[in-house]
């Protein structure tokens, strides 16, 4: 089916629940931008037909920063490269406290994420971790929270669902094809049996990706079906923001209209899930990043990065307002 009879099926009420076959798609990723509109309006009317009119927030706190053993080629924490990131080892639980309760005040969200850099997290820091979400759990009831530790281990699986973690982001970065020239210190797969392993813990999953990492086309929608058949709650899109010092740190940007018709096309492929637009949304869309949501996205990180700096909270909220679109409220956030 090409753009305009999806747009037919979506106007006659027959649009596929599960979203478009692997074709479809690819056959998406060459629209032109003189159609590229059509395909913004048929992805804003499957996201407001399975998401409604509301954006989710989440905002993040980078607990541990940089040294990371892993070399990932896009990231200014690894320790094979010079990015000259900020270092230091994982904050203590009064710290990551603290973290939680002015980020959450100051930007109003509703989903509160600890992050540290690193393959995964020693039983100390877990501990720590632990401790501090059960913390913030009893100051925000109503916060969600999250977590992005690496790889995990059974137990300590066990122990962040005892601590009230409710859902869990491991990306798969890339599709698995073009993962060997991302990353060459774990595999595709140790992120996927990740993602599972808290899956099959009863904790939700955040699975995505970045675009921007010398993939083509077709890997992109190779990703996509890869995440798709992971059923996380969240697609997490990221777009690459080159940090000098890594190995990806001379690629150039894609178009922000590129970007975008990823977005759209992932929300045709995913009609239900919240798809969150994250790291280089201000670098690369720049002033066109309120077409997120035409564009299908439905959720994004508020606050800053783990080491870039993102929109003042004030801006994004005016952002989504704008758009005619309400933000899912943190009824803790004072005023
Ligand atoms: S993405 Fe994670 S695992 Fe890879 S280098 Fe960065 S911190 Fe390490």
């Amino acid at each position: 089916m090409n753009l305009f009879e999806l747009i037919q099926k979506q106007q006659s009420g027959i649009f596929p629940k599960d979203g478009i076959s692997f074709d479809d798609a690819f056959a998406l990723t060459g629209t032109e931008n003189k159609d590229l509109y059509f395909l913004f309006a048929l992805a804003n009317s499957v996201r407001e037909k399975y998401r409604g009119n509301k954006v989710n927030l989440c905002a993040l706190t980078n607990a541990k920063s940089g040294n990371c053993t892993e070399d990932c080629k896009f990231c200014s924490q690894s320790a094979h490269h010079n990015s000259k990131v900020e270092e230091y080892p994982l904050i203590n639980e009064d710290e990551i406290v603290n973290q939680a309760r002015e980020t959450i005040n100051a930007t109003k969200t509703n989903r509160f994420c600890i992050v540290i850099s690193g393959k995964g997290v020693s039983e100390a820091d877990l501990d720590v971790i632990c401790n501090a979400l059960k913390r913030i759990k009893k100051e925000f009831p109503a916060i969600a929270l999250d977590a992005s530790l690496g790889f995990v281990s059974p137990e300590g699986i066990i122990k962040l669902k005892q601590a009230g973690l409710s859902r869990y982001n491991h990306n798969v970065e890339t599709a698995e094809s073009h993962f060997g020239k991302v990353c060459t210190t774990h595999k595709h797969s140790d992120r996927t049996n990740t993602i599972k392993a808290f899956k099959n813990a009863g904790i939700e999953a955040c699975c995505g990706g970045i675009f921007g990492l010398g993939e083509t086309s077709r890997q992109r929608i190779e990703m996509a079906f890869e995440i798709k058949a992971l059923d996380p709650h969240c697609i997490p899109l990221n777009f690459l923001n080159p940090i000098p010092g890594t190995a990806l740190g001379n690629n150039k940007p894609l178009p922000p209209l590129e970007l975008l018709k990823y977005v759209a096309i992932y929300r045709l492929i995913m009609p239900d899930k919240e798809i969150r637009v994250c790291g280089g949304r201000q670098t690369n869309l720049k002033n066109l990043q309120s077409m997120i949501f035409p564009a299908g996205a439905d959720a994004i990180i508020i606050g800053n990065y783990l080491t870039t700096a993102g929109s003042t909270p004030k801006d994004d909220h005016e952002m989504i307002k704008s758009m005619g679109l309400k933000i899912e409220n943190n009824p803790n956030a004072s005023e």
